[in-house]
């Protein structure tokens, strides 16, 4: 978290990324430079191949053309868990906890899959975890199982457990979606809290307002492709932005 790249160096580049399914294809030549300590903004109407791009950055998946340069190295071809070890963690659209696991043995798990928890004692771990847990405002929950916990405590754990692996990019991915106004602004402000950090994010969220708020810069999808890019005020009034949502 201490370290940084130099200054103009992006800490993610995606160049020309293509990923089809069959003859289908969800991302279409994408590129996009992110700097280090970026909040960024990704939106999109539904199937606009954002959970796709994200897949590919995150190793979930691999691209059939393109590449993806973390840090100034080509991680294009490492499996996820390496490119977890590089400092890339992503939130999943769809919480998957271990629901027979209390929430800090979730986060074991999690700092145990980063090899973060490696050459510490089980009292050092835990420390570790607990410390997440309370900046995480899920500190009073360590004990619980995760099966549960409310709505918005499971996407904080989700996000808990993303942070587990002491990221210097952080992708949520419509972490938000289902939660009432107050909770969205609670899980708002974790992530500007994280990002002050000096933690890199970007936000993948259908709750406009949410993303408006947060985002240095915004990208648009449609079709796998970008429409529009720019502040989000120049994002928000782009005429192909705005007949992307209506057409959706
Ligand atoms: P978004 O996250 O923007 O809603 P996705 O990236 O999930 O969009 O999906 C983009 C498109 O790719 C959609 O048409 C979706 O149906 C398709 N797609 C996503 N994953 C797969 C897959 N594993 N196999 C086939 N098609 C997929
Ligand atoms: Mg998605």
């Amino acid at each position: 978290m201490t370290h940084h790249p130099k200054s103009g160096q992006p800490i993610l580049r995606v160049d020309g990324l293509t990923k089809r399914f069959g003859g289908f294809t969800a991302v279409d030549d994408v590129s996009v430079a992110i700097r280090s300590g970026e909040r960024f903004g990704l939106i999109g109407p539904n199937g606009s191949g954002k959970t796709t791009l994200i897949n590919c950055i995150s190793g979930a998946l691999h691209s059939d053309i393109g590449r993806i340069v973390f840090n100034g190295e080509d991680v294009s071809r490492l499996p996820a868990y390496k490119r977890t070890r590089r400092g890339i963690a992503r939130s999943f659209q769809i919480p998957r906890p271990f629901k027979s696991m209390t929430v800090l043995e979730n986060l074991l798990v999690a700092i145990d899959f980063a090899a973060i928890g490696h050459g510490l004692s089980v009292r050092q771990q835990e420390a570790a975890v607990g410390a997440i847990l309370e900046k995480m405002g899920l500190g009073a929950k360590a004990h619980a199982l995760s099966s549960q916990l409310s709505q918005v405590e499971l996407r904080k754990m989700e996000l808990a457990r993303a942070m587990a692996a002491r990221p210097r990019l952080l992708i949520s991915d419509e972490a938000m979606a289902g939660l009432s106004g107050s909770e969205i602004d609670e899980v708002l402000a974790l992530l500007v809290t994280l990002s002050r950090d000096g933690i890199t994010i970007i936000l993948i969220e259908h709750i406009m307002h949410a993303v408006m708020q947060f985002s240095e810069r915004v990208v648009c999808l449609e079709a796998g492709r970008i429409i529009a890019e720019g502040t989000p005020a120049q994002v928000m009034g782009d005429a192909r932005v705005q007949e992307a949502y209506l057409g959706a």
